[in-house]
């Protein structure tokens, strides 16, 4: 094993959107920077098989539903067929471009990348196996190792029928049927890939209501638009067993103590969460506090060791890239010396890019009443938008939580057309403390779909235009 005589500035464990923007910003705060990464690309979860390689997917999932409806658009088509293998291909080399395009930044910051999995030997030694074994000395590190899928006890991966978002992504054709189980963010998006390329799919939740983290009325809404697109949901579910038969998928799951029922399809995804990857990499040597596996950090991410941090999705906050993405800066600033202010994780903006598209930021209603506001709302629906309307896309709506006094705006929930982008626009109205008067008053662009937000701030004084 090589011993590094330099002593880094700061060594952060993962190259995850937590740990390879952590390094950047170091690197642009002056510090002299290592990287360590077990997997053979830099890019983390998010690069290789969530975010992006999703993402991907949804917008072939997308093109192959407009095509099939062309007719409406007055487009005919001879043939209309799917060549999966091509779809694929499409993802990787996204994939491959953006992960050269982090390698790059890698590069061009100075970043002192090392190949193989990091263990914490000492709070400032970090011992790395891989191909050319090395110990790399920093006084200060940041671990960013992380999340993986979580299983349910009694659930075995085979990796061919049973698969998490990893085995997914590899699929080389579209199965006829799916069992999802789990109706979180993951869930949810690759149901609405695969019912649109034709698979029969069942989304199987153990809570009584998709999208859990969502708004009550947004949740109900996407239940209701999901089964008109023939994606079967079963709430309120007990697994009984999950096990492959005959290559077939065979679950038994009951549902609020009525008889058990069995599903058979071709494969089945777990999808019932994430968990951080904090074993085996040296947190008990060193006394790292953790709470369910999750490491406890202060407001500048440092954990219960002076000079080591932890950020993403290993500490006990949204597991969102972007999320990851700000613990990381957060921590450099600090560790350079920066004055810096707590994350307000009240307005990170949560996405699910299904179809419809689900976006959210700010309280939910039921969040904010808990909170003790005095709680007014409003609900634009997108059927009443020129735009959505051109688009074939007016399902949906914009709710607002405003507090009643003077209509602050609290909470922005929104269903439908391009919510993914527009929800940029309520992370500002929030973030500014507005009202709901201010944003009635902002000029939105026509024929746009964030007319929406400008129509439901008006809708909390009972005067929307167009419904
Ligand atoms: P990760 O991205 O998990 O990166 C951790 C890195 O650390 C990995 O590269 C891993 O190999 C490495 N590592 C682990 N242990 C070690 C070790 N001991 N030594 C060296 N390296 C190590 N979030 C969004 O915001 N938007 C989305 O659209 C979205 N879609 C998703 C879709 C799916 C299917 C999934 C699964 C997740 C999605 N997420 C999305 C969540 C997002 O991917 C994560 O929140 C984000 O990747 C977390 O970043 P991170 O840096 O904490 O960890």
């Amino acid at each position: 094993m090589s011993t590094e005589s330099v002593v880094y500035d700061v060594a952060v464990i993962g190259s995850g959107p937590g740990g390879y923007v952590a390094a950047i910003k170091a690197s642009q705060l002056g510090l002299k920077v290592a990287l360590i990464e077990k997997y053979a690309k830099v890019g983390g979860t998010c690069l290789h098989w969530g975010c992006i390689p999703t993402k991907a997917l949804l917008l072939n999932a997308e093109l192959y539903e407009k095509a099939l409806h062309g007719k409406e658009f007055g487009i005919l088509y001879k043939d209309i067929n799917l060549d999966f293998r091509l779809v694929k291909a499409r993802k990787d080399k996204i994939v491959k471009k953006l992960a050269m395009g982090t390698d790059f930044l890698m590069k061009k910051n100075k970043i002192t990348t090392f190949s193989g999995k990091g263990t914490l030997t000492s709070p400032g030694t970090i011992s790395v196996a891989g191909e050319s074994p090395a110990e790399v000395r920093a006084k200060k590190i940041v671990i960013a190792t992380g999340s993986e899928a979580k299983l349910l006890p009694g659930m075995e991966l085979d990796g061919q029928c049973i698969l998490t978002n990893k085995e997914i992504l590899d699929l080389d054709s579209v199965p006829k049927s799916l069992l999802v189980v789990g109706a979180g963010a993951v869930g949810i998006e690759f149901a609405s890939i695969f019912s649109r390329f034709g698979t029969d799919v069942t989304v199987v939740e153990m809570l009584p209501r998709i999208l859990p983290v969502e708004d009550q009325e947004v949740s109900d809404e996407l239940r209701k638009l999901l089964a008109k697109r023939r994606i079967k949901i079963i709430t309120d579910a007990r697994f009984e067993n999950l096990t492959v038969q005959d290559g077939k998928v065979q679950a038994t799951v009951s549902v609020a103590g009525g008889p058990a029922q069995t599903i058979t399809t071709d494969k089945a995804l777990i999808a019932v969460g994430r968990k951080p990857v904090t074993e085996g990499i040296g947190l008990e040597r060193l006394g790292v506090a953790t709470t369910k596996g999750f490491i406890t950090v202060d407001e500048h991410m440092e954990t219960s060791v002076p000079g080591v941090f932890a950020i993403g999705d290993i500490v006990p906050t949204q597991q969102l890239a972007h999320v990851a993405s700000h613990e990381g800066i957060l921590a450099m600033r600090h560790i350079a010396g920066e004055s810096t202010e707590p994350l307000n994780y009240d307005l990170v903006p949560g996405c699910t890019y299904c179809s419809p598209e689900v976006a959210s930021v700010g309280l939910r209603e039921s969040a904010a009443r808990e909170r003790g506001y005095d709680v007014v709302t409003s609900k634009f629906p997108f059927a009443a938008i020129g735009k959505a309307t051109i688009l074939g896309e007016n399902e949906g709506f914009v709710k607002l939580v405003c507090e009643k006094k003077y209509k602050q705006v609290l909470g922005m929930h929104m269903i439908g057309p391009h919510v993914t982008e527009l929800v940029a626009e309520g992370t500002a109205i929030i973030g500014l403390e507005a009202c709901a008067e201010d944003v009635s008053h902002l000029i939105h662009a026509h024929p746009t779909v964030s007319e929406g937000i400008m129509e439901a701030a008006h809708a909390i004084y009972g005067a929307a235009i167009h419904f």
